[in-house]
């Protein structure tokens, strides 16, 4: 039986501290999917097309087993995508304290809504302990260089988007 794990987020944009987490993630799991989990109540800076797209290009580009891996994008409840998908785990990752307590109750929620599916967690790795979508976009949406933190091509749509605004 295939080892598949779903890896959800908002990716808005994806980071490289995301992509640490995929790549440590191939290494324990047959296949992953990049969900993008999307509130369509919720205000983004990429539409949830462009956000696969660039999930797409970045992993193309810089996973050596991309093949691996699948994207999609979901807005309903992730253990009923993970029961139809054929995933029995929820793989996150975990930054600072900060992130643990709702880790903490995401983890625990979702275990309550299905038992057969079980949360992992990554530690971040040491480079990425700061990076968040959030603070990455603030930082370019005040002409920050948020190079060396996002893809290249990330740094570039960052750039365009803050550009037009
Ligand atoms: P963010 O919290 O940056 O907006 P997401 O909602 O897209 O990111 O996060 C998806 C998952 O990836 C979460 O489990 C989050 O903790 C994890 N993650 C985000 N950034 C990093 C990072 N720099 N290192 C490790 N895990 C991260």
């Amino acid at each position: 039986m295939k080892k598949i794990a779903v890896y959800p987020g908002s990716f808005d944009p994806i980071t490289n501290g995301h992509i640490d987490i995929i790549e440590r993630g191939l290494r324990i799991f047959d296949e992953l999917v990049v969900l993008v989990a999307y509130n369509p109540n919720k205000a983004s800076l990429f539409t949830v097309q462009e956000r696969m797209d660039l999930i797409h290009e970045v992993l193309k580009e810089s996973v050596h087993d991309w093949e691996r891996v699948r994207v999609d994008s979901f807005a309903g409840l992730l253990v009923d995508y993970a029961r139809n998908t054929g995933a029995g785990v929820i793989l996150r990752g975990l930054r600072a304290v900060s992130d643990f307590e709702y880790e903490f109750q995401m983890a625990l929620i979702n275990r309550r809504l299905n038992r057969d599916v079980e949360t992992v967690f990554l530690m971040t790795g040491y480079k990425w302990f700061y990076t968040s979508s959030n603070l990455i976009k603030e930082a370019a949406s005040l002409g920050g260089s948020v190079r060396g933190l996002v893809p290249d091509l990330i740094h570039r749509k960052l750039q365009e988007k803050f550009a037009k605004k």
